[in-house]
């Protein structure tokens, strides 16, 4: 099912320009790479390096491929972010989902749209960054309540509300998608080794060599790329290099099949702090977007993402925000779910690049809510820093060198819940939308 697909002949290419489509030929590269954790983010920095020329590659996960948050998402995208940067950054992810739909066997990316509902107050906000959306090439429409209800016929809006459908975004289906993204880069020559799990970084000389294994194996690199999202603490407080980040619990639920295909596309939906999206199967995916977070403490090596349980609370607020808004989930039952951690900086901005105290370290870690949105683009700009020294956009916003200066173990002791760190966020950011809940 798609409604109103993006397409291009002349699709951007993954290196932020306009070309025809990218060249799948680079000369191997004498670059050894060891790669931390096999979630979407290890696999994108795996595809993108190998693509690259980069070898030999070997991708590292202490479970099986994608059973950190990855398999958990919701996997909703949009590029409508807050700063220039955050925004060309999900623009070139779109690039590389929109190419990975042409070269991955067995992955659709569903661009059908992703609409954000909006009040009027949350529209005024959000309204402040169109003009910087509209530069950095994003394709937008705004639509009043009976565009969106003719459009969209399952969804019911209240006058006071409206939507603003990204056209470029839409959903994946990550139990399609991670197998397809590790098929391509296994493909590509790229090494995954699953239940092998990583100890500590291998430092010396003041500098990242590689890992140290469980079983006290060395395994030396040129470069060293820590995609382990929310345990990546676990690892860089050894090397004395914690970040000021802070882990939550989320969870989002499936629907039972209905009868026909939900006519909606995939929704940010801030007037009632949820999201929702059809899935290929006849269902809903819906998710809490703002019901009070459970602050996870930081995981150890041993956590096990599985142990999380869902919120009693969760389910029947989720019911609760869907009444008269989708009136095809009056009476639906859930049929499963799943639980995971996002992991939030203090400036909501992801990690990714080089740690300048521990050269031949690279992060690609903390996404927030939005790794499937990150992850292309992270893969993309840690093979970038890798092989070329330098990225194809400024995208020094992302340096986890930035909190240098910081006292983040003073920041790491304190209890800070989600809510106080969306105010904080908030009180310093133009057009943020606070979702109601
Ligand atoms: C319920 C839920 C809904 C979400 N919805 C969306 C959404 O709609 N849109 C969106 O963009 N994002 C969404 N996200 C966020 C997104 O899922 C994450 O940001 C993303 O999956 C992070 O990917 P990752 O590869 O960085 O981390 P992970 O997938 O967590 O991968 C990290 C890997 O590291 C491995 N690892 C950890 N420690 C070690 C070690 N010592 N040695 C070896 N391996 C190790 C783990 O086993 C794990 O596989 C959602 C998340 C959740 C939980």
């Amino acid at each position: 099912m798609r409604y109103g697909k993006f397409s291009s002949k002349t699709l951007r290419s993954s290196e932020g320009h306009c070309s025809p489509v990218i060249s799948r030929h680079h000369p191997t590269m004498a670059i050894s790479v060891v790669i931390a954790g096999a979630g979407i983010a290890g696999l994108s920095a795996a595809f993108h390096l190998a693509e690259r020329g980069a070898r030999p590659i070997v991708v590292l996960d202490k479970g099986k491929v994608g059973s950190g948050s990855s398999s958990r998402a919701g996997a909703i995208n949009t590029m409508l972010m807050e700063t220039e940067a955050t925004t060309r950054a999900r623009g070139i992810s779109f690039d590389i989902f929109e190419r990975f739909d042409r070269i991955l066997d067995d992955y659709q990316f569903h661009q059908v749209g992703c609409l954000a509902i909006y009040n009027d107050e949350q529209y005024e906000t959000a309204s402040q960054l169109h003009p910087m959306h509209h530069r950095m090439s994003a394709k937008i429409e705004v639509l009043n309540r009976r565009k969106v209800e003719d459009r969209f016929p399952d969804l019911q809006l209240q006058n006071n509300e409206c939507g603003v459908l990204d056209l470029r975004g839409g959903y994946s289906e990550p139990e399609r998608y991670i197998p397809a993204l590790a098929a391509e880069t296994r493909r590509l020559g790229v090494e995954i080794r699953e239940d092998t799990a990583i100890e500590r970084l291998l430092v010396r000389n003041g500098r990242v060599q590689g890992v140290v294994l469980n079983d006290g194996q060395e395994l030396t690199a040129d470069a060293t790329v820590c995609t382990v999202n929310a345990w990546a603490n676990g690892l860089l407080a050894e090397a004395g290099q914690s970040l000021p980040v802070r882990n939550f619990v989320i969870e989002r639920h499936v629907t039972q099949p209905f009868a026909r295909e939900p006519r909606l596309p995939a929704v940010n939906d801030d007037v009632r702090g949820i999201y929702y999206r059809p899935t290929e199967d006849r269902r809903l995916l819906i998710g809490d977007g703002a019901h009070g977070f459970a602050q996870a403490s930081m995981p150890d090596r041993d956590f096990e993402m599985q142990t999380l349980e869902p919120n009693p609370a969760c389910k029947p607020f989720l019911k609760k925000a869907l009444r008269g808004r989708l009136p095809m989930m009056d009476g639906a039952e859930f049929d499963h779910h799943r639980v995971g951690l996002v992991s939030y900086p203090i400036d909501f901005k992801p990690n990714i690049g080089p740690v300048a105290a521990l050269p031949g370290l690279y992060l690609g870690t903390h996404f927030c809510s939005g790794g499937f949105g990150y992850h292309p683009v992270a893969g993309l700009l840690l093979a970038q820093h890798i092989v070329n020294g330098k990225t194809g956009f400024d995208a020094s916003e992302f340096s986890p060198d930035r909190f240098n200066g910081m006292d983040t173990l003073e920041y790491l002791k304190q209890e800070v819940p989600y809510s106080d760190m969306v105010e904080a966020h908030a009180a310093n950011t133009v057009g943020f939308v606070r979702k109601r809940h």
